[in-house]
């Protein structure tokens, strides 16, 4: 018999949050993670806790995920910068106000709380926005949290010596019930759970993981230039599309007045070096809806990879090891929701690892396993 019930390989805000999940079920947990809390694509990302109809499924692991962080929203404005900024999607040509309507009405149908706003309500809420910002809807309930240092929070706590985590821990291979290291560590366990990110497909061959770079940049603190997360309506749809390059409106304010500008796609791009002509796509689309930004200056740009599933849900679940009748548990392929989602992921993962109810909406898609 292992001495310890459930290793959990990668420690970004999905192996966090499973850790973390798994401890307070009364499992005793070794989180291994090859570099630092929060690294990999956590690290790069905007953290937009954001509820997003998209495929089958979205809306209601969205829907929970957003609830499940608002639920610690007290703890977490202390610890990493949880701000209940909303979300305002906004529409600039009559196409995307239907898109917004049909939003409008989807939200209604999952009882989440929406509101159209029209150019002269927009005006009034967030006067930055150009008038190429025709309509919006703003989604009250949604958030923005600092997801390295959510993921710090999260894995930091030792529920009562039933997590350890081990930094500088960079696992080489996993089987049903261990997990090796590159520097040939051996560790022991009842169960594994792999949530290495974009990683998880060098450990498990044959899990159809995609790369999607994406790159954003940040200026200096303009406090008071935006209130909300805004982003446009667009944005939704280019999250599954499969254009090789994508770019759309999606800014944040940041608490300290900064201002998050966001968003590319790329697909099967992982290269970490920015592109020039991303970046400069990336800012003629921010100038277009808040031409005030255009004395700003942008401090830094960088760029992550999501790592996408071929069903864009994230893949919660048993599979199986390649060549062998062995298992282990995986919580990866979370694309552009994995901080939004990583806490529903976690309570999923529990449910199917030690029994109980999933979230409602959910049980069809992971009652079975995905791969
Ligand atoms: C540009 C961009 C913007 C984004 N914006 C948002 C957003 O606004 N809202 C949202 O919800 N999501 C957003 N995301 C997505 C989100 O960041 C990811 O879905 C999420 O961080 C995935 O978390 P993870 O823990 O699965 O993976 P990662 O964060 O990549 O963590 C994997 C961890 O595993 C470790 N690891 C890897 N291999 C090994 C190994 N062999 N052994 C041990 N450890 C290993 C890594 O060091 C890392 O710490 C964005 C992503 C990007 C790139």
């Amino acid at each position: 018999m292992a001495a310890t019930d459930c290793l959990v390989v990668g420690g970004g805000i999905v192996g966090a949050a499973c850790a973390r999940e798994l401890a307070r079920a009364g499992a005793s947990v070794e989180l291994l993670e090859a570099r630092h809390l929060g690294a990999g694509a956590t690290a790069a990302g905007m953290g937009h806790l954001v509820t997003m109809p998209g495929v089958p499924g979205e809306l209601e692991l969205t829907r929970h995920g957003v609830e499940a962080w608002r639920g610690e929203a007290d703890e977490l404005k202390r610890v990493a910068e949880y701000t209940p900024t909303g979300t305002l999607w906004i529409a600039s040509s009559a196409d995307e106000v239907e898109l917004l309507e049909r939003q409008r009405s989807t939200f209604d149908g999952a009882g989440v709380d929406a509101e159209l706003l029209t150019r002269a309500q927009l005006a009034v809420l967030e006067p930055a926005l150009s008038d190429a910002a025709r309509a919006g809807l703003r989604v009250p309930g949604d958030a923005i949290v600092y997801a390295p240092r959510a993921a710090h929070w999260l894995a930091n706590q030792s529920y009562d010596g039933r997590l350890r985590v081990r930094r500088g821990a960079r696992v080489s291979a996993v089987g049903a019930n261990w997990a090796q290291t590159d520097d040939g560590r051996r560790f022991e366990a009842a169960q594994v759970v792999v949530a290495a990110g974009l990683n998880t497909r060098a450990l498990l061959p044959g899990l159809a993981l995609v790369a999607k770079r994406g790159h954003l940049m940040i200026t200096d603190r303009y406090p008071g230039t935006l209130r909300h997360h805004v982003l446009e309506i667009g944005y939704a749809a280019s999250t599954h599309a499969d254009n090789a390059v994508s770019v759309s409106f999606n800014v944040q304010p940041r608490p300290s007045g900064q201002i998050l500008i966001g968003s590319s796609r790329e697909i099967e791009v992982d290269a970490a070096a920015e592109d020039p002509a991303i970046l400069r796509r990336l800012a003629r689309r921010a100038l277009h809806f808040l031409p005030g930004l255009k004395d700003a200056s942008v401090l830094r740009a960088w760029t992550g990879v999501r790592a996408a599933s071929p069903s864009g849900l994230p893949i919660i679940g048993h599979v199986r090891l390649p060549g062998t009748q062995g298992r282990v548990w995986v919580a990866a392929g979370h694309e552009g929701l994995g901080v939004t989602t990583a806490l529903v992921s976690a309570a999923i993962l529990r449910a199917r690892m030690f029994g109980g109810s999933l979230p409602a909406g959910l049980e069809r898609i992971y009652a079975k396993d995905a791969a």
